[in-house]
């Protein structure tokens, strides 16, 4: 079983569209969504949702004033000022130190794990499908996106599939960590921009730090050739492939629209070269 995730620099450069693509490109495997924090891999694979999970982190103090004696003792030391006069939570301002239930002398606070989000496991028509949904606020998501690895390799390893192929996160965060964590092949997907190539390096660094594997795509190579090139020389210098260039062509905007894959509706020669990017990953 071969794990493989595709990551970016940062947000936008096709990252998805080529993730979406390997769905219908490969046999046999079980498709990830790691980009909780703004997941959209969905919006493409059309996912029928068999199991839903709760995903619960961090806590929030719960304050009891029938037990509460009003010493007030918790309002003084709570340094995010979160317990206010009249003895409410502030759920927002909360950050979950736990001091006040400790020092509370009538064991009148406690402190409740929250529901940060949610995971799911899918049903598409490309094969089984788990991602998740981070709440409105939340942090953690390098601990959802553990989860969710865990649960899409547990999943592979059960059912003897042949690929673990994830959509990753931007950045070089802590998501993007997680979600780097075992795999055999970090695929990078940068723009020819001086950011992109950039942000590029970045996540490479970052890639070699964990010894993962790293092959590189150009996405709408052609809008700078100099830039493509420049990309090109610097993966030579560091020694990682370039497993492929996509063109910069309409006909994968309106994909997009159409809510499909890129290899199922845009031209025939974004098609090739996507195809040409997967037989190169997939070996
Ligand atoms: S858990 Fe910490 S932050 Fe939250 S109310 Fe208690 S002391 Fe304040
Ligand atoms: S420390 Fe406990 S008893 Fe004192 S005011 Fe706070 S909740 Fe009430």
């Amino acid at each position: 079983m071969k794990q493989i995730v595709v990551i970016s620099g940062k947000g936008g450069t096709g990252k998805t569209i080529l993730t979406a693509s390997f769905a219908v490109l490969a046999n046999n495997k079980i498709m990830v969504d790691c980009d909780v924090d703004a997941a959209d891999l969905h919006l493409l694979l059309h996912p029928h949702i068999r199991e839903r999970h709760e995903f619960r982190s961090g806590k929030t103090a719960r304050l009891d004033k029938k037990i509460c004696n009003r010493c007030g003792k918790c309002i003084v030391l709570c340094r995010f000022g979160a317990i206010s006069d009249d003895l409410t939570i502030d759920p927002i301002s909360c950050e979950g130190c736990g001091l006040c239930s400790h020092v509370c002398p009538s064991g009148a606070i406690t402190m409740e794990e929250n529901i940060a989000g949610e995971w799911f496991i899918s049903d598409t028509k490309y094969g089984p499908f788990i991602h998740a949904k981070l709440g409105i606020a939340e942090e953690n998501s390098g601990k959802l996106v553990a989860k969710i690895r865990q649960v899409s390799k547990d999943m592979a390893e059960k059912g003897r599939f042949d690929y673990v192929i994830v959509d990753g996160p931007p950045g070089i965060g802590c998501p993007v960590i997680a979600s780097l964590s075992g795999v055999d092949c970090a695929l990078v997907v940068t723009e020819p921009t001086l950011s992109g190539l950039h942000d590029a390096r970045r996540v490479i660094e970052v890639c070699a730090y964990f010894k993962v594997p790293v092959k590189m795509v150009i996405n709408k190579y052609d809008l700078n050739i100099d830039i493509s090139k420049e990309i090109e020389a610097y993966s030579q210098s560091a020694n990682i492939e370039v497993a492929g260039k996509i063109r910069f062509d309409s006909s994968i905007p309106k994909t997009l629209v159409k809510g499909i894959t890129a290899v199922e509706g845009a031209s025939e020669a974004v098609i090739r070269e996507i195809k040409d990017i997967w037989k190169k990953i997939s070996i």
